[in-house]
């Protein structure tokens, strides 16, 4: 990779400054001097310096978002605001991008990574990765409807879904309850709940495999997962 590319994904700036950086000798590549901006070096073998302090290159970034309501899971978008708009022009250097989605109105843990690999284990129907979410339902949400999503409902499409644990957390002209499913069709959690008559009307991912929601993460802030979340996911 060039070495101006390395330096501005790192967060040292634009192509440009990292220039300016390299043209006062404030670069060096395995001990030496380097000025050349479009020097290919290998970030993962070569030691990079910066002022003195050695480069902590990453290939991969994985971010953890509480995604507020209002913006979509996509990675541009003409018209609306996508999750990829929230993040730090440095983060947005490494290219991440959801792992699945969340509907517009939908808010909580979504994943962000530029890791095909780990996005395709996550996302893969065969993996039967857990997803927990959090509602609040129009309606009383009674015993019949844990069994029914227990059992599978059938879709408005006709299909029917897999085994979904329905927790009821509250009960009443507004419900409150705990959903998880170990499969990601489209607006799933609002399709299972129309199958017994009733409407979502609010939606919260909390946690997907043995990712869970950091509650210090205020809608719309993100973190890098830590080593050992990462772990859990891989
Ligand atoms: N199920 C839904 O209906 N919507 C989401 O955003 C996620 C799961």
């Amino acid at each position: 990779m060039r070495l101006d590319k390395i330096l501005a994904n790192s967060g040292f700036g634009s192509r440009k400054e990292v220039k300016q950086l390299l043209k006062k000798e404030h670069v060096t590549v395995d001990g030496k001097v380097v000025k050349d901006p479009a020097m290919h070096v290998n970030p993962m073998s070569q030691e990079i310096f910066v002022l003195g302090e050695k480069l902590d290159y990453k290939e991969f970034i994985y971010l953890m978002l509480n995604k507020p309501k209002g913006v979509i899971s996509a990675t541009e978008d003409l018209r609306e605001k996508t999750v990829i708009d929230l993040l730090s022009p440095i983060d947005r250097h490494y290219q991440p991008f959801p792992v699945g989605r969340l509907d517009k109105d939908t808010v909580g843990l979504l994943l962000l990574t530029n890791d095909g690999n780990l996005a395709h284990q996550l996302l893969s129907p065969k993996k039967h990765v857990p997803k927990t979410y959090y509602a609040k339902i129009d309606g009383i949400v009674t015993e019949e409807d844990i069994l029914a999503f227990k059992e599978g409902v059938v879709l408005d499409d006709g299909t029917v879904t897999t085994p979904g644990e329905l927790t009821i957390l509250k009960s009443g002209d507004t419900s409150e309850i705990e959903l998880t499913i170990y499969e990601g069709k489209f607006h799933q959690v609002k399709r299972m709940f129309e199958a017994v008559n009733k409407k979502v009307i609010f939606l919260k991912r909390l946690s997907m495999g043995n990712l869970t929601l950091d509650s210090n993460l205020k809608y719309g802030e993100y973190r890098e997962l830590t080593e050992e979340e990462i772990k859990s996911i891989r």
